[in-house]
């Protein structure tokens, strides 16, 4: 074999390649951030000379890029489930992992009749199959009219901004322990003109009293304490309270599980973001809160990531 077919030379050469391309979209991507313009002006004025001030924040921005610092913290904003977030170093970076939890909570509401009416007469002008499937689909949607759904450890607002855009009749509560994440998930809410989610200080379940809900979802911290990776990567420049959860990281599962019932409407549904590794335990966990319809979803890398009861 060639020595240029070694596993040697073939990794380098893709190492290189994969590195390249993607420190290429980095730095277009600072430098779009820092002149404001999008990718198509950039390379329209690839030969304009840059002005020292720019050329100096984008050295700083840079730099901050060299030493680990995600991308979503230095430019402020991160793409989830189609919605531009607002990010911060005190909200957990969104991950499209987590789209999966949001899938699974639209699953469960239905669009609301009068949305879905409007939607199918502008189907209709065009094909008369959809007459046929909105008719059979008509008594489910008239019953989930206002469904109230709760995320609890909102961060950015990721969750239940996604499900309050795409449900505009359901009532979203979003809470978080954390003011200053609260603060961006309230910025979010407003920048996207999202009217249907309520704001929340809250330690899980903490200041809900006395309410009850059709839906309840969270992306909890659920890694244990002494992970490794907690220190490494992008994860060491995130909160530690909204990644790490005792030492075998269900601490928070196991209280959200642990008092579900008490805000859970009869034939509502939990649903619960995990690790690749706790589908089971989280099922067991909420098996013995006598939840029942256990099922646990994969995210698109085919790991274990939802379980709902
Ligand atoms: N999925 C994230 C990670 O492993 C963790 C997020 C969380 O703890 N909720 O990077």
């Amino acid at each position: 074999m060639p020595a240029s077919h070694s596993i040697k030379a073939i990794l380098a050469d893709a190492s290189v390649l994969l590195s390249t391309e993607e420190a290429k979209l980095e730095a277009q991507l600072l430098l779009q951030h820092v002149l404001n313009v999008n990718r198509a002006w950039l390379i329209a004025h690839a030969n304009d000379a840059l002005q020292p001030n720019i050329h100096a924040a984008f050295e700083a921005q840079l730099k901050r890029r060299l030493a680990g610092e995600p991308m979503a913290y230095i430019l402020g904003n991160r793409e989830f489930y189609g919605l531009d977030l607002l990010v911060t170093p005190d909200t957990l970076i969104p991950r499209p992992d987590t789209e999966t939890l949001v899938e699974a909570a639209l699953a469960k509401i239905p669009l609301s009749e009068s949305t879905k009416n409007l939607s199918f007469r502008r189907k209709s002008e065009s094909s008369g199959v959809e007459q046929h499937d909105y008719e059979t689909l008509d008594s489910d949607f008239r019953r989930n009219d206002d469904l109230k759904v709760l995320d609890l450890g909102t961060g950015t607002g990721a969750i239940a901004l996604a499900i309050a855009k795409n449900r505009p009749k359901a009532s979203i509560t979003a809470v978080d322990a954390s003011d200053a994440a609260l603060e961006i998930a309230k910025q979010n809410s407003q920048q996207l003109s999202i009217i249907n989610v309520e704001f929340t200080l809250s330690n899980w379940f903490e200041n809900l009293s006395n309410q009850r809900f059709d839906v309840i979802v969270s992306n909890p911290p659920y890694i244990e304490e002494h992970d490794a990776h907690l220190t490494q990567g992008d994860l060491r420049f995130e909160p530690l309270s909204a990644l790490a959860s005792g030492m075998d990281g269900l601490d928070d599962i196991r209280q959200i599980i642990g008092d579900c019932l008490i805000y859970l409407k009869p034939q509502g549904w939990l649903m619960l973001e995990h690790g690749y590794n706790q589908a089971e335990q989280v099922a067991d966990l909420m098996a013995d809160a006598g939840l029942t319809n256990i099922e646990t979803i994969k995210d698109l890398g085919n790991n274990d990531r939802v379980t709902i009861g």
